[in-house]
């Protein structure tokens, strides 16, 4: 029963528990077991609540057994990134300085999870802040992936896309400040979602760098995708870039994937060196399949793109900088050499130099360096000015096409280890998701099939303008049911961790 229960995709078991095939308390036990059964060789989790996942399991069937309404993912398990604040759970952001606290509230998505009615499971590890592209820079160790655990499962969310990947949850949520959840999605074979910036609100959200950051769903399908991303997103007066609009009609979209006369464009500048083949093999054959489903595929070009890795790479540092300034040792977390004897300085010093992790102090130089008042026009001023052509070149494109295409990453999973001591190899996992960011529109990663030379994942990303996320679902729901077809099943079926 328990196998069956977490093979159902998010919606069905929804359905399920809404229907009282099942309850809530059943599927949340089913996926405990599994995180008890599979997690020692993933390390997906920093923390599970059995008890409070149960507790909220149990709130859900008692409403439904009073004739409540309930939404379609009441009672669906999820994995929740350790980034967003939770009242009942701690939140580290992977970070020694924030071990141990407990924040006193909850963030905007926590607290719309909880009234979709979604059970958490527990918190997803991380890098540190957010900050890398692998899931290395955790302070509490590295996640595997698991297609093959001596890979990285993406990052920075790669506990969350590990997790929907091994089946110990079936749905998780990210952030994505210049990947963060296409590029884990992308590596593990799953569907994952970047929202409008201002689409899914920031408050409770730990900040890494405040004009990128975007929380939104990793799915094993685009529906379920969807599905979440509408549980949590929308209007926030509460985060002063929540965007006052409705939430695109991402459900209805993803319900019906088409693609009959929509233009699609690819960008001239994602190809060429630092590909992997089979990516590339793949990439262009799924193009293929949404040219004969109906599409028009043109050639574009967005010249700027090929600066957006070293715009961002001074953008979010610089943010970054200010943004983990209050991390003083008296607010929050961690406070190191608090003998008596030494000042407050002294005590932010160690507490600084004991409780963040390399690569987060390497960005808090680089951005505090960038930000200096010598160089503050040379470095942060030219790449916000980068920034803006490549919103222009996003502009001009979308005057020809309706959405554009591109690998999600130009490689798959690589080895565990292979770019720890090399951050400008790591920096380049995110050269094709970057430029979204930059603009803040809407993009989203689908699987498009397996590398033929290493058998794992490649992920096609899908980029609309702001606020049409809905075209992202509706381009990769056609897609999905194409590739379904030829491949016969799922191609999540396949991982060695698959409950199939
Ligand atoms: N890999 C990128 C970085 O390290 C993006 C991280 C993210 O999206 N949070 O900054």
């Amino acid at each position: 029963m328990s196998g069956e229960l977490i093979r159902l995709t998010a919606a069905e078991l929804g359905a399920a528990i809404r229907d009282g095939e099942t309850s809530a308390v059943e599927a949340t036990r089913s996926y405990l077991d599994r995180i008890t059964e599979v997690d020692g060789d993933i390390h997906a989790f920093l923390h599970v609540d059995a008890e409070a996942a149960l507790e909220q399991a149990r709130a859900v069937d008692a409403r439904r057994a009073e004739g409540a309404e309930l939404g379609p993912l009441a009672g669906v398990p999820i994995a929740h990134k350790d980034v967003f604040t939770t009242r009942d759970m701690p939140t580290t952001a992977a970070s020694r300085i924030l071990e141990g606290w407990r924040p006193p509230y909850d963030a905007t998505v926590t607290e719309r999870l909880r009234a979709a009615g979604l059970v958490i499971l527990g918190k997803t590890n991380m890098d540190e802040f957010a900050m890398g592209s692998s899931t290395e820079n955790s302070a509490f160790g590295p996640t595997a992936n698991p297609w093959d655990v001596s890979r990285i499962p993406g990052g920075s969310s790669g506990g969350s896309s590990a997790a929907v990947a091994a089946f110990e949850a079936p749905l998780a949520t990210g952030t994505d400040t210049g990947g963060s959840i296409r590029q884990p999605a992308a590596v593990c074979g799953l569907v994952g979602a970047k929202p409008t910036y201002g689409g899914s609100s920031r408050y409770g959200l730990i900040a890494f760098a405040s004009s990128l950051d975007t929380p939104g769903p990793f799915a094993r399908n685009v529906l379920d995708a969807a599905l979440l991303h509408e549980a949590f997103s929308g209007h926030d007066p509460r985060d002063s870039t929540s965007i006052d609009a409705p939430v695109p009609p991402v459900v209805e979209a993803a319900r019906h994937g088409d693609v009959d006369g929509l233009r699609i464009g690819i960008v001239r500048e994602f190809a060429g060196e630092g590909y992997q083949p089979g990516v590339l093999q793949r990439f262009t054959e799924a193009v293929e399949v949404l040219e004969s489903l109906g599409a028009k595929v043109v050639e574009v070009s967005c010249p700027s793109f090929r600066t957006a890795l070293a715009a961002y790479y001074l953008i979010a540092p610089s943010e970054c900088s200010s943004n983990l300034a209050r991390f003083d040792a008296m607010r929050y977390g961690l406070r190191s050499g608090d003998d008596g004897t030494r000042s407050a300085e002294e005590v932010m010093a160690l507490t600084r130099a004991e409780g963040f992790g390399p690569e987060v102090k390497r960005r808090i130089i680089l951005g505090t360096y960038a930000l200096s008042s010598g160089y503050y026009d040379a470095y942060y001023g030219s790449a916000q000015s980068v920034r803006t052509l490549i919103k222009r070149d996003f502009d001009a494109a979308f005057e020809h096409v309706d959405v554009l295409v591109s690998p999600t990453t130009p490689t798959t999973a690589f080895p565990l280890g292979e770019r720890v001591d090399d951050p400008m190899a790591m920096y380049l996992a995110d050269l094709c998701t970057i430029p979204a960011n930059l603009a803040g529109n809407a993009a989203l990663s689908v699987p498009c099939g397996l590398a033929p030379e290493d058998g794992l994942p490649v992920g096609l990303q899908i980029m609309a303008p702001v606020l049409a996320d809905d075209r992202t679902y509706r381009v990769g729901a056609a897609l999905e049911g194409a590739l379904r077809d030829r491949w016969g099943g799922d191609l999540l079926a396949r991982s060695p961790y698959a409950v199939a």
